[in-house]
């Protein structure tokens, strides 16, 4: 690790209210520091008030009509642009989407190429989105549906995946033609900011974008309580998402709400073990653990458990941590203190349930390494799912192994916590593949490959306490966004006397 510049940035980031950049008007800001190097401070987050907000939902509101009515292909068009400038721009967005958030920047290049990839499949969809029309059972009864954009929307947004999800919530709103008032997490301000300035640089009206920062609890309950807002599409953490669900329901608006996973890998007797503990490892430890589709749990044969517990300890042991902008480091920081803190906490808990700490667990504070929230990569055996390190997202570069009899005990296991997001198998058995995607209980299913990937054409969610409403991305991530309006059209010219319902 070389030692990187102490930079004792000024900047303040602004709020994008009505098209303008704007000052907030609080005194209070924090700073916005680098997890692999706290002593490089990028700017500072104004703490904005709930009059801020407030005033951001009064600017959207006051664009919606014209957006609306704006042609759905040449909405689209815009989003294209945005593509191409993203697209210009990814290397320069990388480097400090890194230096902001940890992660290394060949990870953050692929968050942004599945970006790139969103807006080329949303901006599309404005030469797509239609209704249906279906067949009547009166005679000269023409019926069809059509889709409206819902007015104003809040997109809330945590700090893990801090241009993808911003995008993919963003980019089919604007498409559908709802304006919208964008809250990104509190630790990635400067990323939130460039995502913004691509869709303005790309000719989005003003109004029809906008962004405050500060604390979800100032900006996001003002955001939820506006009269003027009729949908929030919320990603982050359980706890926050219950509370944004049941204030949502207080007014009865749509929520949309993408939270935690536990995700499980299933290692059966006869899988390819080298490529299970590659693929385990990568979604374990890639980006610190820090991604909701993470694997945190490696559900094994108990035949071959002990040399894939071997085998895994020795790919942990490989993975080069360090800060992320230098090419030669395999894994970040976690990406704040608290962060940190909520791992090595796990650690004590998973000693302390009488796990077997296989490996990891230390913080790593040599050298150059003490400015930053460095920690081990982490595994632990002989887990039971019982213990909180089977059942509790850490967020962290932590695994757990849980040794089973058979398919039918990993079944159990792997469907045995209340998340239900990403999931996967290693298996060469044909009739064991289809049997466990019918019974995992999870929005995604690999086969053979790691819990995290998607790609952007496909819908990506969870089930059971990950998620609530429609899928994000892929054909679904219009439904959220969308109201539905069915249109009766009666060409008898007579009027007829039978309404039934
Ligand atoms: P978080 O603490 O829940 O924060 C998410 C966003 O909500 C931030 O912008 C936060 O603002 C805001 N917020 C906090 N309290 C709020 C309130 N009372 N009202 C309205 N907004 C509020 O989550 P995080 O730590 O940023 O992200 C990590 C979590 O996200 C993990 O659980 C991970 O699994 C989940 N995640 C899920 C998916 C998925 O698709 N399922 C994808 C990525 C991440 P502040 O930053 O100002 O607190």
């Amino acid at each position: 690790m070389t030692s990187p510049a102490t930079t004792a940035a000024r900047t303040t980031y602004r709020n994008f209210v009505g098209g303008e950049w704007v000052a907030s008007e609080s005194p209070t800001s924090t700073p916005n520091l680098n997890p692999a190097d706290t002593r490089d401070v990028l700017g500072h987050l104004p703490l904005s008030t709930a009059d801020e907000a407030r005033r951001a939902v009064d600017a959207a509101k006051a664009a919606f009509p014209s957006w609306r009515d704006t042609p759905a292909p040449v909405r689209g068009s815009i989003l294209f642009r945005a593509q191409a400038i993203l697209d210009k721009e990814k290397e320069e967005l990388a480097r400090l989407l890194s230096r902001e958030e940890g992660k290394t920047v060949k990870e953050a290049l692929g968050e942004i190429q599945r970006s790139i990839n969103i807006l080329e499949y949303i901006a599309a969809e404005g030469r797509r989105i239609g209704g249906h029309t279906v067949p009547s059972e009166l005679p000269s009864n023409f019926c069809y549906t059509v889709r409206q954009p819902v007015g104003v929307v809040a997109c809330i947004t945590p700090w893990n995946f801090p241009v993808a999800i911003p995008v993919w919530k963003i980019a089919p709103a604007l498409v559908s033609g709802n304006t919208v008032v964008f809250k990104p997490a509190s630790l990635t301000p400067a990323t939130a900011t460039a995502v913004v300035s691509i869709f303005e640089r790309a000719g989005v009206p003003k109004g029809v974008l906008n962004m405050v920062l500060g604390s979800g609890g100032t900006v996001g309950n003002a955001l939820l309580d506006h009269d003027a807002v009729h949908a929030v599409s919320f990603t982050g953490s359980n706890e926050v998402g219950a509370e944004i669900y049941a204030r949502g329901a207080r007014r009865m608006i749509r929520v949309q709400a993408e939270m935690g996973g536990k995700n499980p890998v299933v290692v059966l007797a006869d899988a390819d073990l080298d490529l299970a503990v590659e693929a385990t490892a990568q979604g374990a430890f890639g980006s610190t653990g820090q991604r909701c589709t993470a694997t945190s749990r490696v559900i094994v044969e108990e035949g071959i458990a002990d040399r894939f517990v071997e085998r895994l300890v020795a790919r942990a042991k490989k993975v080069r941590v360090g800060s992320g902008l230098e090419a030669s480091t395999d894994m970040g920081p976690a990406v704040d203190k608290n962060q940190l803190q909520t791992d090595l906490e796990y650690v004590q808990v998973g000693t302390g349930e009488r796990a077997t700490l296989a490996c990891g667990g230390r913080q790593i504070t040599e050298g150059a390494f003490a400015h930053g929230h460095f920690v081990e990569p982490t595994v632990f055996d002989h887990v039971k799912m019982s213990m909180r390190i089977a059942q509790e997202e850490i967020f962290g570069p932590v695994i757990a192994v849980v040794r089973v009899a058979d398919f039918d005990e990993a079944m159990t296991a792997a469907n045995d916590v209340r998340f239900g997001l990403s999931s996967s198998i290693f298996t060469t058995d044909a009739t064991t593949v289809f049997r466990f995607v019918d019974r995992i209980e999870a929005g995604i299913v690999h086969i053979n490959s790691g819990t995290p990937g998607g790609e952007a054409q496909l819908p990506f969610g969870g089930m059971k306490g990950t998620g609530v409403g429609p899928r994000e991305q892929g054909s679904t991530a219009i439904e959220f966004f969308t109201e539905i309006k069915t249109v009766y059209v009666d060409y008898t010219g007579q009027g007829r006397k039978s309404a039934l319902y």
